[in-house]
């Protein structure tokens, strides 16, 4: 909790205790909703040094109005510093709240990506938990997740609209949503018996995507030098209430926290781009087929619904072979374990063999951001050292800022 020269928490008891419910309450919470997602392989728990996780309100020397992040971020860590707190050993994601009347921020909350800052104005304390999700994402290192239409079920046809995808919390997806497959594989959130990078052609059954139990979460086909991954949602505890269907996205430069929903509407009558939507708009009917004429792959939908659905995979040309019969599964199915949807009462440790350890996916601040891979790695030596940050203009609004970001981030660290 931060307080300026001008601007103060009018009761930072109040806002403490409404932060610890914010960030790592038992339900409805940051520490809630990742846990829920990533089934218990990555978890947030209190730093010490404060009262439940939260520390201050430290008085920060400077003003509140411009909204000055970079101040923050380097007035915060040398206070923390001062304190004997050092990031890496004391914590590893620093979340700086502070009051945002006079502030007078132009986002909802703001987060470094693959990075472990986060800046959220707040009133008495309270903050959504959609915006927290949102911007621990952006420390995960998604970026905002898009669209990409195409002309017809012929891949080559998509182009990008800049459009949300909306099937994630990264992609104005709404209240409670989940992330989306290419996400969890991006954080090593699923197994490899999770989700199968699939080699040859085959026919797989796949489960929703969230909650217990064994069975396919998710397919990573390769297309050319690119992935197609392919999930179903459905809803599953607090996660996903608004969401069904079988999805495709592409994932270029093995950059799984920067993938596209695959959007095959021609009429593009599609939703709008926040706010309730149906379920399963956007979503990939039986009998759709994505084809890919200059790399040889088709992928088809062959059966949806009821928590299950079967995804017939041709590469190179061969076609799928038919899927074996239920009672004696063979081929790729055979590999998942399991082709029955969730049952609540599957070994949950079981179900997770190859998960990597707690907190695996994540970074511990700036030192190791070069180190960690993927979209963080990439991101920081685009912008030659520089924090990315990305902001939530509201719960559901999610804009890009790119531009702010290039100026601010010069002084984030
Ligand atoms: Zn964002």
């Amino acid at each position: 909790m931060l307080n300026f020269t001008d601007s103060s928490f009018p009761d930072p008891a109040k806002a403490k205790s409404a932060l610890q419910k914010s960030y790592f309450g038992k339900d409805n919470s940051l520490t809630s909703y990742y846990n829920e997602l990533t089934r218990g392989a990555t978890t947030f728990k209190p730093a010490s040094g404060g009262e439940g996780g939260v520390i201050g309100p430290i008085n920060i020397d400077m003003s509140a109005a411009g909204c000055d992040t970079g101040k923050m971020n380097g007035l915060t860590q040398k206070a923390l510093s001062d304190q004997g707190l050092t990031w890496g050993k004391n914590f590893d994601h620093l979340s700086m709240v502070f009051p945002g009347g006079k502030a007078g921020c132009s986002f909802g909350g703001l987060g470094a990506v693959g990075g472990g800052q986060t800046w959220v104005p707040t009133g008495d304390g309270s903050v959504d938990q959609t915006v927290l999700a949102h911007e621990f994402g952006h420390n995960f290192g998604y970026m905002h997740q898009n669209r990409i239409r195409c002309a017809s079920t012929d891949l080559s046809t998509c182009k990008d609209t800049g459009e949300n995808s909306r099937k994630t919390v990264m992609g104005g997806g709404g209240l409670g949503v989940g992330i989306t497959a290419p996400e969890q594989i991006h954080s090593k959130w699923l197994s490899d018996k999770e989700a199968v990078k699939v080699t040859k052609s085959g026919t797989y059954t796949l489960r929703s995507l969230y909650g217990s139990g064994k069975g396919l979460r998710a397919l990573d086909i390769p297309v050319g030098s690119d992935r197609l991954v392919v999930e179903l949602r459905g809803a599953s505890g607090t996660l996903d209430k608004n969401l069904k269907g079988v999805h495709a996205y592409r994932v270029q430069n093995n950059r799984y926290g920067d993938a596209r929903l695959v959007d095959t509407d021609r009429n593009a009558d599609h939703q709008p781009d926040s706010g309730p939507a149906n379920a399963d708009s956007d979503s990939l009917k039986a009998g759709t087929k994505l084809t890919d004429k200059a790399n040889k792959v088709e992928v088809k939908v062959v059966k949806s619904g009821s928590g299950q659905a079967t995804v017939a995979v041709s590469l190179d040309g061969v076609p799928a072979p038919a899927q074996a019969a239920p009672s004696t599964a063979e081929g790729p199915e055979a590999q998942t374990g399991s082709s029955t949807p969730a049952s609540g009462a599957e070994d949950e440790t079981g179900a997770r063999d190859g998960v990597r350890a707690k907190g695996g996916a994540e970074t511990k601040g700036g030192a190791d951001l070069a180190a960690t891979g993927g979209d963080s790695s990439t991101m920081w030596s685009l912008t030659a050292g520089g924090v990315v940050l990305f902001a939530a203009g509201g719960a559901f609004v999610v804009r890009s800022r790119r531009k702010r970001t290039a100026s601010s981030g010069a002084h984030a660290r």
